[in-house]
């Protein structure tokens, strides 16, 4: 009967937040970018940030693996906890963060490297594989995931920059996934893409939530509705709205939402 009573708790039991943001402000020097802003994020589901430039998206993604301790003159205020962990707890070793929550940015930005020492890079800075076998493998399987293999297997001795625009930035999902993260940042992936470069971007985001928790900024909201589960609405700093995808477009509750995603803004 205990099991049974078990069994019917899970069944019905809220999902746990894999990410909790709560009361994020951040500023640079004196200028407050975000405003208390909170946000759950939930394992193996892609969630859009989208709001009008300059609302504070990209500032909120660069909290969630503290790209942003990098910057000079910016303060981030509030709570964020991974698996229930702070990541801005002094005992967090920010490199092991960056592993385990992977960034890829606007712009491809492969290394003027090899295309397999583009993905090698991190592996060997983590010491992930123990021999050449176990590097090759690690390599071939991160680009295979990032659905390229097939496009480079005969010259993975070539420039990654020497590949097209939509390749270089799937070798650059390929060097993310090869520390094997759980949680993958994308900061307006396809914006410097063409149309088929980003279909093949966004049917390989698609793909990549059975494995990993995604979390991307667009300037799209037809990306946001295609692709993601949940989406935040951010709006001069705040979270105005966040919900599921579908809900938010069809019957926003916030007229600022309502007001955005009928193009009266943005
Ligand atoms: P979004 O991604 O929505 O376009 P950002 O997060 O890039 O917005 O920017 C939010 C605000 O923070 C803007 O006013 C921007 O000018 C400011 N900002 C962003 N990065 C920096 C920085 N490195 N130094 C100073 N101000 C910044």
């Amino acid at each position: 009967m205990q099991m049974l009573a078990d069994i019917a708790s899970t069944d019905t039991a809220e999902k746990n937040a894999m990410i909790e943001a709560r009361d994020v402000s951040v500023f640079y020097d004196n200028k407050q970018a975000l405003k208390d802003v909170s946000l759950d994020v939930f394992e193996n589901e892609i969630t859009s940030l989208i709001g009008p430039s300059g609302c504070g998206k990209s500032t909120f993604l660069r909290c969630l693996n503290r790209m942003n301790d990098t910057v000079a003159g910016c303060r981030v205020e509030g709570t964020i906890l991974l698996d229930g962990e702070d990541i801005y707890a002094s005992s967090v070793d920010e490199v092991l963060l960056r592993a385990r929550v992977g960034m890829v940015f606007q712009k491809p930005n492969p290394f003027p490297k090899s295309i397999y020492d583009n993905v090698a890079y991190g592996p060997r800075i983590h010491g992930l594989a123990k021999d050449k076998d176990e590097l090759d493998d690690l390599v071939l399987t991160s680009l295979e995931k990032a659905g390229l293999l097939k496009e480079v297997r005969d010259r993975l001795n070539a420039s990654g920059t020497g590949l097209s625009g939509g390749q270089q930035q799937r070798l650059c999902i390929a060097r993310a996934l090869a520390v094997q993260p759980d949680i993958i940042l994308m900061d307006e992936p396809c914006s410097a893409l063409d149309p088929i470069a980003t279909a093949k971007v966004e049917e390989l985001i698609e793909e990549l939530r059975q494995n990993y928790t995604i979390i991307i900024v667009t300037h799209s909201m037809q990306q946001a509705a295609r692709i993601s589960q949940k989406t935040a609405f951010f709006h001069l700093g705040e979270i105005v709205e966040v919900g599921d995808t579908e809900q938010l477009f069809t019957s926003p509750s916030d007229e600022r939402t309502q007001g955005y995603i009928t193009g009266r803004f943005g």
